[in-house]
């Protein structure tokens, strides 16, 4: 790789993720504006791409400053209606970064927001609040078979794809895991190795699809095991994948 990609940590828990080469940067979701400036004026960098995933404040809020402050563009989802953002995208749509020389594409997963879309390249998901490390979003404006169709569609991009999602929910996500999978080796491992990071105060992500595959609920809803458990908490046969991860997920907002 000749380009750094690091997450920059963002109020409780959210992650800014920040792409450098040797003079120039973009970022990704800058909820807040300081840990970018702080990191640029670190590493001596330049920024020339802002990319959005979706409209909630927590992934947006530094965006129009930091735009205003270096003259770059903001990329966004076409259909959430962003304030500042110039380069409205839908699916397909090429997201060219000159001066890094990187090229991301637009994937649209709606669920969690109507408009939330993805920025996928490099062996690399820019997947804000849709997929999480062990996780999924909560469905604020987007119904259960939409998520898992654009869950589904994440799932679709090779093992190596590195998982950059918009915050630090590994650890919560893994005790749900847990209670759905209570045999699965790797959940267990992956649960140990992850406490570990954050007792060392360090990022559990990125992550990557060959793991999520193996670890996520939520990417696991044909799995024998998914199933029982959502039928058996739902007190019903469950009919198909979708009805699972409706299942699961609800589940999910009441488990603490
Ligand atoms: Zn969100
Ligand atoms: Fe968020």
């Amino acid at each position: 790789m000749s380009f750094e990609l690091l997450p920059l940590p963002a109020f409780r828990d959210n992650y800014i993720w920040l792409l450098a080469t040797v003079h120039s940067a973009a970022v990704v979701d800058p909820g807040e504006s300081e840990p970018v400036r702080r990191a640029l004026a670190q590493r001596g960098l330049t920024l020339c791409a802002i990319l959005l995933t979706h409209h909630h404040a927590d992934h947006v809020g530094g965006a129009m400053a930091l735009a205003r402050e270096f003259g770059c563009p903001i990329f966004g989802p076409a259909a959430e209606g962003i304030p500042g953002v110039s380069r409205a995208l839908r699916e397909g749509d090429l997201v060219d970064i000159p001066a890094l020389r990187l090229r991301f594409q637009a994937q649209e997963i709606p669920g969690h927001t109507a408009g939330h879309i993805a920025y996928q390249g490099h062996n690399i998901v820019f997947c804000g609040d849709t997929l999480f490390s062990a996780g999924c979003g909560r469905l604020f404006e987007g119904t259960a078979a939409q998520m898992s169709a654009s869950l589904a569609k994440l799932a679709a991009l090779p093992d190596a794809t590195a998982v950059c999602c918009g915050h630090e929910y590994t650890v919560a996500n893994l005790r749900f895991a847990q209670l759905i999978e209570p045999e699965n080796r790797e959940i267990r491992i992956y649960a140990e190795q992850a406490a570990e990071r954050r007792r060392q105060n360090l990022p559990t992500l990125p992550s990557t699809l060959a793991r999520e595959r193996q670890v996520n609920p939520f990417l696991r809803c044909r799995e024998a095991v998914v199933i029982e458990a959502a039928e058996k908490h739902a007190g019903h046969r469950l009919n198909d994948a979708i009805e699972v991860f409706a299942v699961i997920r609800s589940w999910k907002d009441t488990f603490h």
